[in-house]
């Protein structure tokens, strides 16, 4: 292991959280964004967000189809949400790849966070590095807080969920509720362009037989190798602060419960801490006061965590005859409008920038199936390298 090398800001993780914080850090100074994997190798998730997302960060190359309806299945009844902001699939490597190419001047290295010294200096690979502020986006693991002493993921607030591709299209996003095969937990199918994304999940991250759920769900016997992808993501606000350290994405507990969705929130709080980390480096705050705004921008959102947890937990208790009708009752216009405006104001997409200061103005709504250039040209390679054998 070589001297210690300092940087001004350092993020460990460059998945969405990551990504977010450092565009914000671009340009303030010496950044340095690590991770295990090179940047978007690492996709665990389905890669639904809500269109205004990719909008916002002028991200339509990423873009795969746009979903104005979502759908929950439930007691073998259809209840169809619209939804106030449309939802979109996108290409999780496309996504990352597009946010990395903006990050002027941050160092990118792939490294793995091996733990902290009592110091405070940080072990990355073979690297030792000390930076005047540190970000956690290390997903649910939390690596660095936990390091640090901080308690890790608690095991009763983290569900896991299984995934795979099939080769049909079409459709709209859909939720399956299907207490007999799998009373705590979801099934969903997502439709991706030229390809369905369907999973099932576990609220109790219970991963006995998910596999094999997904299977059953899907139609086939057995999965082929590496057919099949999944992870772990939180069910509960954690704390957004882990000493002087930064907490973002699902290393925080950001993933929304109940519908599970955790790259919004991670978008959108990973670019909150950069933003109050960027003020750090221009000298313009002091850190204590950085991570103090950053706390309370996150508390604002905890009774809209708090209500979705509660909805979770009561989602495969209570039964069906009784859920049905509360799912039916919430896709009423009106009711569904107040609903949706709570859901999206946890983490409101509207907030997120290109870069610091730069909002975008782009519509994505007309591209309804369209796969964009960049992701088709990447499935070519694909297709080449295995027909090559590669
Ligand atoms: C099966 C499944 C489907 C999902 N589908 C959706 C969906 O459709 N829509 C949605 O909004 N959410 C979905 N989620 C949740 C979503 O994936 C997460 O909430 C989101 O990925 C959180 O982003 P993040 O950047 O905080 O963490 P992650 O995406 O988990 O990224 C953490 C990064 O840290 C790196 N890292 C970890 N440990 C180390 C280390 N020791 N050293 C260096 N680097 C490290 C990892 O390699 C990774 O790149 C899904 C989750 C699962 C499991």
């Amino acid at each position: 292991m070589s001297g210690t090398e300092t940087y001004d800001a350092v993020i460990v993780g460059a998945s969405f959280a990551g990504l977010a914080a450092a565009g914000q850090l671009a340009g303030a100074g010496r950044v340095l964004l690590v991770d295990r994997e090179p940047v978007g190798i690492g996709e665990t998730s389905a890669c639904a967000t809500p269109l205004a997302v990719l909008e916002r960060l002028d991200a339509g190359d990423a873009l795969e189809q746009v979903h104005p309806e979502v759908v929950i299945n439930v007691a073998g009844r259809r209840v169809a949400f619209e939804a106030t902001y449309p939802f979109a699939t996108f290409d999780y490597r496309t996504l990352c790849e597009l946010l990395a190419d903006r990050l002027d001047g941050v160092e990118i290295a792939v490294a793995k966070f091996g733990g902290v010294e009592p110091d405070g200096t940080l072990l990355l690979g073979d690297r030792r590095v000390n930076a005047k502020v540190v970000i956690d986006a290390s997903g649910w693991r939390r690596v660095v807080a936990h390091a640090l002493g901080f308690p890790p993921a608690d095991r009763a607030h983290l569900s896991t969920g299984v995934e795979t591709r099939s080769d049909h299209t079409g459709g709209v996003l859909e939720f399956w509720f299907r207490t007999r095969d799998r009373p705590d937990g979801i099934y969903w199918a997502f439709p991706a362009g030229d390809h369905v994304r369907e999973g099932s999940a576990s609220y109790l991250g219970n991963a006995k037989g998910l596999r094999e759920d997904l299977a059953r769900f899907v139609h086939i016997d057995q999965f082929p190798a590496r057919a099949v992808h999944g992870g772990w993501f939180p069910s509960q606000l954690g704390e957004p602060v882990a000493g002087r350290v930064f907490v973002v994405g699902d290393a925080a507990g950001h993933c929304l419960p109940f519908t599970a969705e955790g790259i919004r929130p991670a978008l959108v709080f990973g670019q909150a801490a950069g933003r109050e980390a960027r003020e750090v480096l221009l000298g313009n705050q002091d850190l204590d006061i950085a991570l103090a705004r950053y706390r309370a921008t996150v508390e604002r959102s905890r009774r809209a965590f708090r209500i979705l947890e509660v909805f979770q937990n009561w989602s495969f208790r209570l039964p069906v005859s009784v859920v049905t009708p509360i799912i039916r009752t919430s896709s009423w216009g009106p009711l569904s409008r107040i609903l949706q405006k709570v859901y999206w104001a946890a983490a409101d997409p509207d907030t997120l920038e290109v870069a610091p200061g730069r909002r975008s103005g782009t519509s994505l709504s007309d591209r309804q199936g369209a796969i964009s250039p960049a992701i088709a040209r990447r499935r070519e390679v694909a297709e080449t390298m295995v027909a090559l054998g590669d």
